[in-house]
């Protein structure tokens, strides 16, 4: 059998850097990281697509990029009480194997479990995938839920990235989504446009063009201004053109994007971008990711700062998500 050519990005995808020895010396970084980089990689591997490495300066091991994907022996010190496995409540909201259903009238599809990048920080680095996604066989079950609930009125495709999906699959989703008369809005949450921007083909914005839904919306994920280059402005302006609704999430990151001039900066590149700014989330409590938070006073003064320079439709909502709360709410003023 002749195996299926893989798509340009798919053979992106196959490249990206997983050795923390490759991505030291790439961007010729000091040889002491290596070790805990190893060990930490262990809990979590390191992932990262090299478009993105080359954003990155190299020599610099502060570089805000290389903060989200690198290892650190900190992850592996004892993490504070507040630090847990499953800091949102996922799998207490899991209503089917699959489908997160915790805010009214939104549910929430994981679509599969794979990411491009690994985001140290990630809250769902701990997740088990492997028990949420049997391919199509959890989508029925996800799917039936939603079909037999008529409050739901907006499916989020969530994951690991759904964009991972190749488009037949993708748009088997999307159609059977679709095919769901109560569901009026759908959502993609993805960091594919930003770390792997070659996802972005004619072909997917053809089928992004054609789903039934008018606006389908993607929510990106960028962090810091730096993450957005020619091609991933490019991969923007094919989706909008498509008539895709961008906006983008932020995770208020210390050592990443914790003051206030690096976040006027992304929401100025955004919007240079075409995407809109809708939430700066505080760190979910994720074991390992203890280094990565910014106190609630400390984020509340950042984002006090940003609404006073920043036009009202560029100053992201800060949010925390608690688990068992009815929406992401902002943090209370101290
Ligand atoms: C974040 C999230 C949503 C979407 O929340 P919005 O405030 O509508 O962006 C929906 N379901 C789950 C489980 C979520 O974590
Ligand atoms: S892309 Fe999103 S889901 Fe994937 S590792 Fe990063 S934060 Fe987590």
């Amino acid at each position: 059998m002749i195996p299926r050519s893989r798509a340009g990005w798919q053979a992106e995808l196959g490249r990206a850097v997983t050795s923390p020895a490759e991505l030291l010396k790439i961007l010729d970084l000091d040889a002491a990281l290596l070790s805990p980089a190893v060990r930490a990689a262990q809990t979590f591997p390191l992932c990262v697509p090299r478009g993105f490495v080359q954003r990155m300066e190299s020599g610099n091991p502060n570089d805000p990029l290389l903060r989200q994907v690198l290892p650190l022996g900190a992850e592996l010190v004892p993490q504070p009480a507040t630090f847990s496995a499953d800091p949102v409540g996922d799998l207490d909201a899991a209503a089917r194997p699959g489908l997160l259903h915790k805010y009214h009238g939104r549910a929430l599809l994981i679509a599969t479990g794979a990411c491009a990048i690994h985001c140290r920080y990630c809250f769902r680095r701990h997740f088990p995938y492997g028990d949420h996604t049997q391919g199509r066989l959890s989508w029925e079950t996800g799917l039936a839920h939603v079909r037999a609930d008529p409050s739901i009125h907006e499916v989020i495709l969530s994951g690991g990235d759904p964009l991972l999906l190749d488009d037949g699959r993708l748009k088997g989703l999307v159609d059977a989504i679709g095919a769901l008369p109560h569901v009026r809005r759908l959502r993609i949450h993805t960091r594919l446009p930003v770390v792997l921007p070659e996802r972005v083909t004619p072909a997917l914005a053809e089928l992004l063009g054609q789903v039934r839904f008018n606006h389908p919306v993607i929510v990106l994920h960028v962090n810091h201004a730096n993450e957005i280059d020619a091609r991933v402005r490019h991969g923007c302006a094919i989706l909008k053109a498509a008539g895709v609704t961008l906006l983008n999430q932020s995770v208020l990151l210390r050592g990443v994007n914790d003051n206030a001039d690096t976040l006027v900066s992304l929401s100025e590149s955004l919007f240079d971008a075409g995407v809109l700014p809708y939430y700066l989330h505080l760190l979910d409590r994720v074991a390992g990711a203890a280094h990565f938070e910014v106190p609630e006073d400390k984020a509340l003064q950042i984002h006090e700062c940003l609404r006073t320079r920043l036009p009202g439709y560029l100053l992201p909502r800060l949010v925390r998500d608690a688990p068992g709360a009815a929406a992401k709410y902002p943090p209370a003023p101290c």
